[in-house]
């Protein structure tokens, strides 16, 4: 029942956006409008602060669906999760009731502020300072690539706390937009997900209350980490939500060309293209699925399954999107179709929240 609401949702109201928001690279303002109207925008939040209080998988479900007609507007639940899962694991209950409420009310989204120009990979080796003035921290530095940065009014922002201690003297905060000192950088002029702001963040003396600290200091870096291996299996759902669109524009489509005199559907090269495309999709969505149970049960594993299944379903978003394009022909290398767009967005689901490679570093790991 929630994927065909979802569905109907996504198709009625983000779909027909999908092409502009790309072509103009702006962000897909309808999109954050029909998932608030319809509660669809944060559906993680508990119960308690007013949200859906939906569990992992069918918060899979919302972004996948969502990312099947639109990448770009998947981001929008997909980063509430990811920038408001630190306070929900960590923070204080006055932390939580503050900003979750708003959050689920669509009075602001949320943005996670881990990367850094020269700390990517490796996020350890960020730079931001936070420095303890009396009741107030004091933050100083540049987070960069910030999804939707200038869009939400709160952001978790890691920093340095101690800096004789690496990850261990790295702390998490609350900021607001709102903060004095807080400004963005120019938009990244970026390759897919076009429709998804990703800019700077500085932060110039940022006097914030000390309570807003999430968590214990020191403990920031494994509050972020242990986000992530919650919500790499948001990034999978999308990844997988945006392989599924590509085929199903695909297989529409080869029903209706005809070359030699009939529908290419008819040849078994094609044939044999859809059937790998569908079996790397549905692999993809059992490993995602698995790993979302894993997610809301908190199993022991779910550092190696959130990895895997980030890893794996990219990787199949890329290569199916890559074949939905060889089966549209020309006709698939232009924007007057959709899945070279799909194929573009694809690209980023095997960088972000760690790049593919770094999600190897974890499973080997973590080796079941
Ligand atoms: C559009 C977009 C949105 C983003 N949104 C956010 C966000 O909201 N919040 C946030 O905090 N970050 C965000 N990021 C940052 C993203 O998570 C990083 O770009 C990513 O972690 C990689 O870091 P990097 O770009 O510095 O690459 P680097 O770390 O410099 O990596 C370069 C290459 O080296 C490889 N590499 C690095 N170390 C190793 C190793 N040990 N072994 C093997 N290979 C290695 C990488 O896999 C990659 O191929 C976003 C990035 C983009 C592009």
């Amino acid at each position: 029942m929630l994927r065909d609401a979802v569905r109907s949702l996504a198709e009625a109201k983000i779909a027909p956006y999908a092409a502009a928001v790309d072509e103009e690279a702006r962000f897909p303002r309808e999109a954050l409008d029909a998932l608030t109207a319809n509660d669809l925008h944060a559906v993680h939040v508990p119960e308690e602060y007013g949200g859906a209080g939906a569990d992992a998988l069918a918060t899979v479900i919302v972004i996948e669906e969502v990312a099947r007609v639109c990448a770009s507007s998947s981001l929008i639940p997909a980063v509430n999760k990811l920038g408001s899962l630190p306070v929900i694991l960590s923070g204080s209950e006055a932390l939580k009731k503050k900003y979750m409420t708003p959050l689920a009310k669509g009075d602001g989204m949320f943005s996670y502020c881990l990367s850094e120009p020269d700390a990517g990979s490796d996020a350890a080796g960020m730079k931001t300072r936070a420095v303890r003035d009396g009741d107030s921290y004091v933050l100083n530095g540049v987070k960069r690539w910030i999804t939707n940065a200038g869009e939400s009014e709160y952001y978790t922002v890691m920093a340095v706390t101690d800096p004789t201690k690496r990850s261990k003297g790295i702390s998490a905060f609350v900021v607001e937009k709102s903060d004095e000192g807080v400004s963005f950088g120019a938009p990244e002029k970026k390759l897919g997900i076009k429709g998804s702001p990703t800019r700077e963040v500085y932060l110039d003396n940022v006097r914030i209350p000390a309570d807003r600290m999430i968590g214990e200091e020191g403990t920031g870096f494994a509050t972020a980490m242990r986000t992530l291996d919650h919500t790499r299996i948001t990034i999978a759902a999308q990844a997988l939500g945006i392989a599924q669109g590509a085929l199903d524009y695909a297989k529409g489509y080869v029903q209706e060309r005809k070359q030699f005199g009939k529908p290419i559907a008819d040849f078994q090269g094609i044939q044999f293209m859809l059937a790998d495309m569908a079996m790397k999709i549905e692999a993809a969505r059992q490993l995602t699925y698995a790993a979302a149970a894993k997610s809301e049960r908190g199993d022991s594993d779910l550092t190696f399954q959130g990895a895997a299944a980030k890893c794996f379903a990219s990787d199949v978003a890329m290569e199916v999107t890559t074949d939905a394009v060889q089966l549209l022909g020309g006709y698939g290398y232009t924007r007057d179709y959709p899945v070279e767009r799909m194929m573009r967005d694809a690209k980023i689901t095997q960088i972000y929240e760690g790049t593919n490679q770094v999600q190897r570093i974890v499973m080997a790991r973590n080796l079941p």
